[in-house]
């Protein structure tokens, strides 16, 4: 067994108009695409990091991931996802704060334009796979 550790950041390709099976059939494909590199077989873990401002609902990815994994070296795969939370910083301002949705304004000056720092995420994160 052997812990892989990648990072794969899966929103330069559009992912934004994707729906989760689509997602989900992404996932797989990283995953595999890595598997064959290293010579293993199976994946036994993997972990995925979900920003809550991504747009993915995460019962329907992990359903989707059931799925689609079925006939692959993912089945019998644990599917740990990471949510990261919304943040923001104000333009105007200065201010950081939690956003929940695109359309919250800043809370200290009450203006909507702002710059995400984080919560757009949707990536691989990890690997464990059987040799
Ligand atoms: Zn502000």
């Amino acid at each position: 067994m052997q812990k892989i550790v990648c990072l794969y950041d899966m929103s330069d390709e559009n992912v934004r108009t994707m729906h989760e099976l689509s997602i989900a059939e992404h996932i797989v494909e990283i995953a595999v695409t890595h598997l064959q590199r290293d010579g293993a077989s199976r994946v036994r873990e993997i972990e995925l990091e979900i920003g809550t401002l991504s747009g993915i609902e995460i019962d329907a990815l992990t359903f989707a991931l059931d799925v689609v994994t079925k006939d692959t070296a993912l089945r019998d795969a644990t599917v740990h996802i990471q949510r990261v939370e919304g943040r923001s910083r104000c333009n105007s301002c200065g201010e950081e704060f939690a956003m929940e949705d695109f359309f919250s304004p800043c809370p200290s000056c009450g203006t909507f334009d702002s710059t995400v720092l984080q919560g757009e995420e949707m990536r691989v994160k990890s690997l464990l796979v059987h040799e």
